[in-house]
């Protein structure tokens, strides 16, 4: 058997003033991983092409990898990357002589000439190839478009928010496109969306109603049901026409029930859309109800989520860290700001140096309608490292994760990470390999909103969520949408829908 296998993975903030070029999905800055050294590099973990290449070699497959992209979320994808990845994918496709296709795309990516830039490749590669089996596994935040569907046979999405089960959703639609290749399973899809955007810090799989809809998909899938079934809650903070919540379910030749299964999911979803919005108090409140929660102990974690690298925030404004700052939090972690000509100034300094610097705010936010300044910060240079590690547990274990040049300076009583990377803390070890134990800290700021849980989590005896600064913001008011389609909820509170006019 010969497989194809590929990622072309980018989540886009459309708001996002942080460029998507080609350097961005490099390692290196320089070099695309592919071939031999991409299955090296994913072999044995916990991701999408770690359960590919899981299921392909039980199979004893010959697997040829055109390339593995994916880039921290930001702004649109350049026309240049975005080409370059479709025609490695395309280029090796109309080679042939493949049994089956296996893709790992986001399902949120926008290119600078396409909102669905997982439904263009997948047009592209079935305009060459009509015919030979191909699977997608989807993140759950995807934005559905008919061409992310049509033009799949297998399709399957996460079912957890942190995501902490890639591997195993990669593992399920490969296991069926195995099945569709052996011409043991007829897959019969179908798909709907509701006109909502469900709040990204209203989406976690830890609390209702998500955590509800992915128990159906999950429990029609362990029945035998559905071949796979999947709630994508969408990535509200990209202005495109499909953003929002979908449902997609794959049967085995069962059209009537497939359509029965999505249209459940989407009822649910709908009758619940109150519990996916998501309010903030005023940030001098939550940094005040932190410090309270100090007195007690360590394991106060404040979650500046407007400015989340990981839904594609610049990772540098300051205004959480200032307000901590003013209201003299002591015991603080503060990871992070990203600022690589800080860290630069820092590492030239040295550790153990005293140094007064600028932080923060270098990056311009034209679509958000408030702006983040930059910090003056004292402090001592604590710690220098290449922010090398591999993972043991968390999102992805067994990866190998590259933070760059980072800092720690110390201001006496906070501790600020600086980054020259726009990586999202999730994991304990991120700060361990700095010299700082999470565990021991009274606070722990981080710019993350949900995937923290998963590892992080641990550690949290309180949560606070400050509303900040950020094109995360999260009530949407600091936005202006253009182009997604309306009326939408909670855009338009009033309005009314019903599943029976998908
Ligand atoms: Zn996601």
């Amino acid at each position: 058997m010969r497989l194809l296998l590929a990622t072309m993975s980018h989540e886009t903030n459309t708001f996002s003033p942080v460029p998507t070029k080609l350097a961005r999905f490099c390692r290196d800055g320089t070099t695309l991983l592919k071939g031999q050294a991409a299955k090296e590099f994913f072999r044995n973990t916990g991701t999408c092409m770690g359960g590919y290449l899981a299921v392909a070699d039980g199979e004893g497959a010959e697997v040829v990898v055109p390339v593995c992209a994916s880039a921290p979320p930001s702004g649109r994808v350049d026309s240049d990357a975005y080409e370059t990845f479709c025609r490695l994918i395309t280029d090796e496709v109309a080679k042939g002589g493949f049994d089956g296709i296996m893709l790992d795309l986001h399902g949120a990516m926008a290119a600078e000439e396409y909102d669905d830039g997982e439904g263009e490749l997948l047009r592209r590669i079935r305009a060459i190839d009509a015919k030979t089996p191909l699977c997608v596994a989807y993140d759950m935040h995807a934005n559905v478009y008919d061409n992310m569907i049509r033009n799949a046979d297998i399709v399957a999405g996460y079912h957890t928010y942190p995501h902490v089960d890639m591997k195993e959703t990669a593992v399920l639609a490969a296991s069926a496109l195995l099945r569709v290749i052996k011409g043991e399973l007829k897959p019969t899809t179908a798909w709907g969306s509701a006109p909502m955007l469900p709040h990204v810090m209203a989406q976690g799989t830890h609390m209702f109603p998500n955590k509800d809809l992915q128990a159906m998909c999950a429990a029609w899938e362990a029945s035998g049901r559905a071949v796979a079934a999947s709630l994508f809650v969408g990535f509200p903070h990209a202005d495109v026409p499909m953003a929002g919540l979908s449902a997609v379910v794959v049967t085995d030749n069962n059209p009537a029930d497939a359509k029965a299964m999505v249209d459940e999911l989407l009822e649910f979803a709908w009758k619940a859309r109150e519990n996916f919005v998501f309010e903030v108090e005023r940030l001098e409140d939550s940094v005040a109800r932190a410090k309270a929660l100090g007195e007690q102990g360590p394991g106060v974690v404040l979650l500046d989520h407007f400015d989340n690298c990981a839904s594609g925030g610049t990772m540098d404004t300051t205004d959480v860290l200032r307000e901590i700052i003013r209201q003299e939090l002591d015991d603080v972690v503060f990871f992070g700001i990203y600022d690589p000509e800080a860290v630069q100034q820092a590492m030239a300094a040295g550790i153990g140096q005293e140094i007064e610097l600028e932080i923060g705010a270098r990056l311009e936010m034209p679509e958000l309608q408030v702006g983040s300044r930059p910090l003056r910060v004292a402090g001592r240079v604590r710690t220098v490292s290449a922010g090398y590690f591999k993972a043991t547990g968390g999102l992805s274990p067994g990866l190998q994760i590259f933070m760059g040049n980072t800092v720690v300076l110390d201001t006496g009583r906070v501790q600020i990470v600086l980054l020259s990377r726009h990586i999202e803390p999730t994991a304990q070890e991120m700060l361990r390999i700095l010299g700082i134990d999470p565990a021991m800290k009274k606070f722990v700021a981080i710019k993350s909103r949900v995937h923290w849980r998963a590892d992080l989590g641990k550690i949290a005896r309180e949560i606070v969520e400050c509303g900040g600064v950020g094109v995360c913001t999260s009530n949407y008011g600091q936005l202006t949408f253009r182009r997604v389609r309306r009326p939408i909820y909670p855009l338009d509170p009033e309005m009314a829908w019903n599943v029976a006019t998908t």
